[in-house]
């Protein structure tokens, strides 16, 4: 174990009792304006496909049932403009769904999932020499909060290591 994550062990393990960050899935009502233009935001078709199953839901931050109803699309989770705004393709549910109804926890479907954290700080800049890697056996939760008690860290995006595409975003508790 490096020196670094010793530290960052002790740091996270003082704060485990906290709830002292939410886990946020993609503002159901702006999905909602997309479903009701009958296109995202970058003007592909609201298109029906069927699951296949294991497909990951940006909406409710769970994987898709085999059948299921859901669109791909492309989003971006920046609402201003940014020099490090991207934008890229997600799967949602077709219809509205129940959103992620438990924002303080890491969420289950995505923890055996290879990661990346990507930082960014108070002046929306992404925080480059904090972006880490994580791998399924590791703690993805206490990455999280070792990193977002960093001074320089105001929030921070989850993303598919293997596939690069936006999971869902982590910012500190109301
Ligand atoms: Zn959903």
């Amino acid at each position: 174990m490096s020196e670094s994550r010793q530290t960052t062990r002790n740091v996270s393990s003082r704060l485990e009792s906290m709830s002292t960050v939410r886990y946020i899935a993609i503002d159901p009502e702006r999905l909602d304006r997309m479903r009701d233009r009958g296109a995202d935001e970058y003007g592909n078709p609201w298109t029906l496909r069927v699951a296949n199953g294991g497909e990951p839901l940006r909406c409710c931050l769970r994987r898709a049932e085999p059948d299921e109803r859901i669109a791909l699309i492309c989003y971006t989770p920046w609402t201003q403009p940014s020099p490090w705004m991207e934008a890229g393709p997600v799967f949602v549910h077709f219809e509205r769904c129940a959103g992620y109804e438990t924002p303080h926890l890491y969420p289950a479907a995505f923890l055996d999932h290879d990661s990346v954290m990507n930082t960014f700080d108070h002046t929306g800049a992404r925080a480059y020499q904090h972006i880490t890697f994580v791998r399924p056996a590791e703690d993805h939760e206490a990455v999280i909060r070792a990193l977002m008690a960093e001074a320089e860290v105001a929030y921070l995006h989850v993303r598919s290591a293997e596939a690069l595409c936006f999971t869902f975003e982590v910012q500190p508790a109301a």
